[in-house]
């Protein structure tokens, strides 16, 4: 007889705590929460803090007590990024020991000041200053000057050739990560891009099934290059339309971008808005 093993579902749930949750935020927990349970599965929470800057404990506290009373429970421990940084280190000094990466000194105005700057799809495409600097000149900044490291992407794409994943929503996508350009897997200030991390975690947790908003769908891009390169499983991708409105519009402002905080504090009913936002309805509140 042949027996096959399928491996059990494992869903997270990633929130970077730099502020409030609110009801988009709860929608996507509560998809990618119900995605795992309806198949038996895990459902994990990872907190992304590794923007030091803009990451608070009060909000990582505010993010377990809204999916509490949301009614959402998570697996296992809470990771959280900012513990993880030898992980990223790891895979940085892989990476560069294949020869791709650069050290990037320049700010976020030198790169909008660069007359050639197009955009990509995440913003201003790196015109590649630094990626012609003398070796020597490199090396002197280094030891002085604070750096990003940014990806050789046309060398990565060659060294990968074509990649593909399956997203449920959208079936096959061929990988294009070279409309980014090069961008940034280690910033000045951490050891590690959203790119990085996220990729890197994801295969550590054994993520199976990532379900997150259609707004992170470009982003898979390059997480499946980085998958490629590291030599990491490719989870399934399922990116969920945005919550919107009853006309269909993204949240306005006076109601989805209410916080859950402020929703609980005065009295709203987690069940009652958990069940219209599981009909993807935002409910008047
Ligand atoms: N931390 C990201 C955010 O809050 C989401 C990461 C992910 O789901 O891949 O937008």
């Amino acid at each position: 007889m042949i027996s096959t093993t399928v491996a059990a579902v494992v869903t997270r749930f990633a929130p970077s705590p730099t502020g409030q949750l609110h009801a988009g935020h709860a929608f996507s927990a509560i998809r990618a929460h119900d995605f795992a349970r309806e198949r038996g599965g895990r459902f994990l929470l990872r907190i992304e803090d590794i923007d030091p800057g803009r990451s608070r404990a009060v909000f990582v506290k505010g993010i377990e007590d809204d999916l509490r009373w949301l009614g959402l429970g998570w697996d296992g421990e809470v990771v959280h990024q900012s513990a993880r940084f030898e992980a990223y280190r790891g895979a940085l000094g892989a990476l560069g020991s294949a020869g791709l990466l650069y050290p990037c000194f320049c700010t976020r105005a030198d790169i909008a000041q660069a007359a050639s700057a197009p955009h990509g799809p995440e913003g201003l495409f790196y015109p590649g200053t630094c990626r012609a600097l003398d070796p020597a000149v490199r090396e002197r900044r280094m030891e002085s000057e604070p750096h990003a490291w940014r990806i050789a992407m046309d060398k990565a794409v060659e060294q990968t050739g074509r990649l593909h994943w399956h997203d449920e929503e959208t079936g096959e996508v061929t990988a294009d990560p070279l409309r980014f350009g090069d961008v940034v897997l280690a910033r000045k200030d951490a050891p590690a891009s959203y790119h990085l991390a996220v990729t890197v975690d994801d295969a550590w947790q054994r993520v199976t099934d990532v379900v997150r908003g259609a707004d992170l769908f470009e982003a898979t891009h390059i997480h499946r290059l980085l998958q490629a390169l590291l030599g990491l499983p490719t989870p399934r991708y399922h990116h969920h339309p945005l919550l919107t409105d009853a006309g269909g519009e993204r949240l306005a402002k006076r109601r989805g971008s209410e916080s859950l905080a402020n929703l609980r504090e005065n009295g709203a009913d987690p069940a009652a808005l958990a069940e219209a936002l599981r009909r993807g309805e935002m409910p008047a509140l």
